[in-house]
């Protein structure tokens, strides 16, 4: 049983984060205690500390879907095992006290046209997410809806599953660029997000994956990922490299990771005549970008854009992971105790290039 109460990691506006004792909640209706077992830190909780709240709701203005609001337990990367079940939660025998899963953050209305048809994040509603809207993983228990848990195979292991969440995001962005088996791409930008976007297409079949990163230990990682050939775009005018490379004619899909005019005018120059682009990256509503309509309209090229994920993503990947078709146990790159989020997770994440992902392992002491 767990206990009372317990150590969680709270967010309490800009840029403090604290871990204090915190009431473990009683369990609501159709919701499974999730023990958590391994919670990734991600660029979003970078932002959120330092600039935010953005995601978080401030107490005045709580979230219209959950009424959180700061301070707030961060964490939506995470996996865990089963602790206990509540009410009203499916006897289905899918999740038991002892059950392995990871958790689908995303939190929307579930019954608009685009959430009846999987699309929550494109609920009518603002949606929310587990760790900015309501307690997440940077704690000992979450507690967390039926509806939001799956249950990870057998044969991956947590701490891998932690990393199904960020992998969705970079699948739902090469699902959204309507991306088969046997095409090109170029992915911009090797952060985080776009090291997995290079790995998600190489597993899915690209018979190419161009990269532009200026950062030469940024570059290594997209190497390790796959990527066919790196341009350093300071050095290298990467639409024409990547033309020259497809015989004059450019990509089939474009993923901006990056989210520069630059970026996104080599995204957009970079694919061929009815090539792909999609923005992954988050724009300040003040530097919103250009679009060239010429561009587009002489080769028929169109620009969508990928947010956050979808169910079915998270199925996929955890069945990717599964099979073996995608490996990211080569991406974590360093583990810490809940007590380090601060020092050596998000400080580390904000000086270091070379971190991909830092899980916090609850079960780590502080070092
Ligand atoms: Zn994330
Ligand atoms: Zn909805």
């Amino acid at each position: 049983m767990a206990p009372a109460m317990m150590q969680a990691m709270r967010y309490h506006g800009k840029p403090e984060l604290r871990l204090e004792e915190v009431d473990v909640l009683p369990l609501k209706k159709g919701e499974v205690r999730v023990k958590v077992a391994f919670c990734g830190i991600c660029g979003s909780d970078l932002h959120e500390v330092y600039h935010g709240p953005l995601t978080c709701c401030l107490p005045q203005a709580p979230h219209p879907l959950t009424g959180g609001a700061i301070p707030e337990t961060l964490g939506h990367e995470f996996s865990g095992v089963i602790e206990e079940v509540g009410e009203g939660v499916a006897q289905d025998g899918r999740l038991n006290v002892g059950t392995r899963v990871c958790i689908e953050p995303v939190i929307s209305c579930r019954s608009c046209p685009s959430c009846l048809v999987g699309d929550t994040p494109l609920c009518k509603t603002q949606f929310g997410l587990y760790g900015y809207s309501r307690p997440g993983g940077l704690a000992p228990y979450v507690n967390v809806k039926q509806t939001n848990v799956h249950v990870v195979p057998d044969n991956v292991p947590l701490d891998i599953a932690a990393l199904a969440e960020p992998l969705s995001v970079a699948w739902h962005a090469v699902a959204c660029s309507n991306f088969v088996a046997g095409e090109s791409a170029l992915v911009i930008g090797s952060g985080p997000i776009g090291a997995l976007v290079t790995r998600v297409l190489k597993a899915r079949g690209a018979s190419a994956v161009y990269v532009s990163e200026p950062s030469s230990v940024r570059s290594a990682i997209a190497t390790r990922c796959g990527a066919d050939r790196v341009f350093n775009p300071l050095e290298t005018d990467v639409v024409a490299a990547v033309r020259e490379l497809t015989e004059g004619q450019g990509v089939h899909v474009a993923i901006d990771c990056a989210g520069t005019q630059r970026t996104f005018d080599a995204a957009i120059e970079g694919v061929r005549a009815k090539g792909r682009v999609v923005m992954v990256a988050l724009w300040d509503k003040a530097k919103l970008p250009t679009v060239d309509m010429w561009a587009l309209m002489a080769k028929e090229r169109t620009i969508t854009a990928s947010c956050c994920f979808a169910s079915r993503d998270m199925q996929e990947v955890l069945a990717a992971l599964s099979s073996g078709q995608i490996r990211v146990d080569d991406l974590i790159t360093d583990r810490i105790a809940l007590s380090d989020v601060f020092d050596k997770g998000l400080e580390v994440l904000r000086k270091d290039p070379a971190q991909v992902k830092i899980l916090v392992d609850l079960k780590a002491q502080a070092k």
